[in-house]
């Protein structure tokens, strides 16, 4: 139900933007356990359009891990032997690694133990007991995962990969080629790719909204943005209350727990999506006052909406986008 919010919300990004004189081609699907759409434009737009459900498609088999013929479930089960995955699968691995690294481990693909043992999103999400949390936790370690080079990889000490913090970021890079000269507005899930000139648009950007954490339908900030990425991960995409608590699907590894930060979202723009979404789900693991800390020594144009009312936007900002602020009549409050 929750993931149905992020297809309404891509609607009306749509309905703002309806072509003029170009053709377009538009198509919905689920794929990587969220909807999808993929709007092409130009004299080529189904084929476009169709060429980039059928990428997603054949992505998934490389990046999923609960489907038992992929990749990386047989390299999670492979008890610390070698395996040789698909470029794809180790391209994700790899940019996972670096994004790990470079966020200090807040970003960590080793997060299946703790994906698994909470269970998010799923009918048996529950609170675990301390002691099986304190043993997953134990497991998440991205410098357990060993990078051999020509497509080998191995897992030490238990480690189990979970992309799922990367991997619409790393199909949404996929798919931007294929639009060639054309236009191309892509959403896959919580991540959008905006490519080439808007045609129903005077300058010819793309105006993304930016969910209200209460009511995905409406828009707290728009940023108009070319060529770019904008991603964003919340504590609304997937979660369960207990006892008035929120526990949502972003971990944070040095607890083991649904990342605590007083954060509701956090959007990057950017133009590699594989970087907008590793970071998107690190900054809300950091926190705003350790996020922009972050965004100001790497360059990274991010839009923090905190839990007391106030949207936040790193410098990169400026440049990044043109960024409109909508939140006042909602009580929040804009913090340049
Ligand atoms: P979404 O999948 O809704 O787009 P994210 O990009 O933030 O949201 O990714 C969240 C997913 O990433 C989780 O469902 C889980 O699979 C994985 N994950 C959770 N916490 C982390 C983390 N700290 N580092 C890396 N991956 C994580
Ligand atoms: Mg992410």
């Amino acid at each position: 139900m929750k993931r149905f919010g992020a297809a309404l919300l891509l609607f009306c990004c749509l309905a703002g933007c309806a072509p003029r004189q170009e053709a377009a081609h538009t198509v919905d699907f689920f794929a990587m356990d969220t909807f999808m759409t993929v709007t092409a434009y130009g004299a080529a737009a189904e084929q476009v359009a169709v060429a980039c459900e059928q990428q997603v498609d054949a992505l998934e088999p490389a990046l999923s891990r609960t489907r038992t013929d992929s990749d990386l479930y047989r390299l999670n089960h492979a008890a610390g032997a070698v395996c040789t995955v698909h470029e794809d699968t180790y391209a994700a691995i790899e940019a996972a690694v670096q994004y790990a690294a470079l966020t200090d481990g807040a970003f960590d693909p080793t997060m299946a133990a703790l994906t698994d043992l909470w269970g998010i999103g799923t009918e048996a999400a529950h609170v675990p007991p301390q002691a099986a949390i304190d043993a997953a936790r134990a497991q998440v370690d991205y410098h357990d995962i060993e990078l051999l080079g020509d497509r080998q990889v191995r897992l030490h000490d238990g480690a189990q990969l979970d992309l799922g913090g990367i991997g619409k970021g790393y199909a949404t890079d996929k798919v931007a080629p294929l639009a060639a000269d054309g236009a191309l507005l892509a959403q896959l899930g919580g991540n959008i790719g905006a490519f080439g000139v808007n045609p129903g648009r005077e300058g010819g950007d793309w105006v993304i909204g930016i969910a209200d954490p209460d009511d995905h339908a409406s828009f707290i900030a728009t940023v108009a943005v070319r060529d770019r990425s904008v991603v964003t991960s919340g504590d609304y995409e997937r979660f369960f209350e207990q006892d008035g608590v929120r526990y949502h699907h972003i971990f944070d590894p040095a607890t083991g727990y649904p990342a605590q930060t007083g954060l509701r979202s956090v959007t990057v723009i950017d133009p590699c999506s594989t970087r907008a979404d590793a970071l998107t789900t690190a900054l809300f693991v950091m926190g705003l006052e350790e996020g922009l800390a972050f965004c100001a020594a790497q360059d990274v144009a991010a839009v923090f909406i905190t839990a007391d009312g106030q949207v936040v936007t790193s410098d990169a900002v400026e440049t990044a986008c043109a960024f409109t602020f909508l939140g006042a009549d909602k009580g929040y409050r804009y913090v340049a």
